[in-house]
């Protein structure tokens, strides 16, 4: 369980994240949808802990992240992340790549890697390296990787955004289903309504550094705060 409370963030004198509260269970997967430029990422960041917020707080099933005097390191929040950018290593195999979460040592250490491949069907890619791959399959292994320490939350920022259509859709559902297995609450970025609509247990509708509406999908589609959240999802194809 994420919570997160009155998170808050300037830059230069501008709040680029304004008091941002809200929270996902385990096992649901909440989509922080806006656009360009309204915080999404900046959110994500702090509460990866690669960046450290100006005020509020953040929890991970319970423990303080970020709480009074507490800053617990990225490394220790129990958090898995996938980012478009975040590539794979290229020097290492499929199964080198999805162990590498694994101290050498851990128990069960390969039953978890070949567990894992196999449920993203990469189980024949074992020993390939990612230039070997394509787009669909990498982002199958980079899954598969974020997953393996077992994070209690997974942050993902626009994941599927260089993939095809055809194939995205594929890989979304494959991801969720995996994600919705592992009982990991789920944090979702996407500037996309059509992603947000198909994922979201939870969409956060996200504007200028504010949650302005946070609802299910239907919901918010159907009653939508004001105008301009209206105008967001009204090119929904
Ligand atoms: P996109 O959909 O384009 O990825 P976003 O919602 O993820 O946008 P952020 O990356 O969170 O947006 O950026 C929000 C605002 O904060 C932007 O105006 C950005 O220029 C600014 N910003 C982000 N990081 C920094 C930084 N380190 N220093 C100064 N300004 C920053
Ligand atoms: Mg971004």
């Amino acid at each position: 369980r994420l919570e997160v409370g009155g998170l808050t963030r300037r830059f230069g004198g501008r709040e680029v994240v304004r008091d941002v509260s809200f929270a996902i269970a385990a096992g649901q997967v909440s989509c922080l949808l806006g656009p360009s430029g309204c915080g999404k990422s900046t959110t994500l960041r702090l509460i990866a802990g690669v960046d450290l917020p100006d005020g509020g707080t953040i929890r991970v099933d319970g423990r303080p992240m970020v709480e009074g005097a507490v800053r617990v390191p990225p490394e220790k929040r129990g958090i898995g992340l996938m980012f478009q950018d975040f590539a794979l290593f290229p020097h290492l195999t499929v199964a080198q790549n999805v162990g590498f979460g694994l101290p050498k040592g851990t128990p069960g250490r390969a039953e978890r890697v070949a567990d894992l491949l196999e449920r993203v069907g990469m189980t024949r890619h074992a020993g390939k390296h990612p230039h070997e791959l394509s787009g669909g399959e990498q982002q199958r292994v980079a899954l598969a990787r974020a997953l393996a320490p077992r994070p209690r939350i997974m942050l993902m920022d626009e994941p599927f955004s260089g993939l095809d259509d055809r194939l995205r859709d594929d890989i979304r559902d494959e991801t969720l289903a995996v994600l919705k297995a592992e009982g990991t609450a789920v944090l979702l970025v996407t500037h996309e309504p059509t992603e947000a609509m198909r994922m979201a247990d939870e969409i956060l509708l996200m504007r200028d550094g504010r949650i302005v509406q946070a609802g299910a999908p239907y919901t918010i589609y159907n009653n939508p705060v004001d105008l301009r959240a209206a105008a967001f999802f009204s090119d929904l194809n």
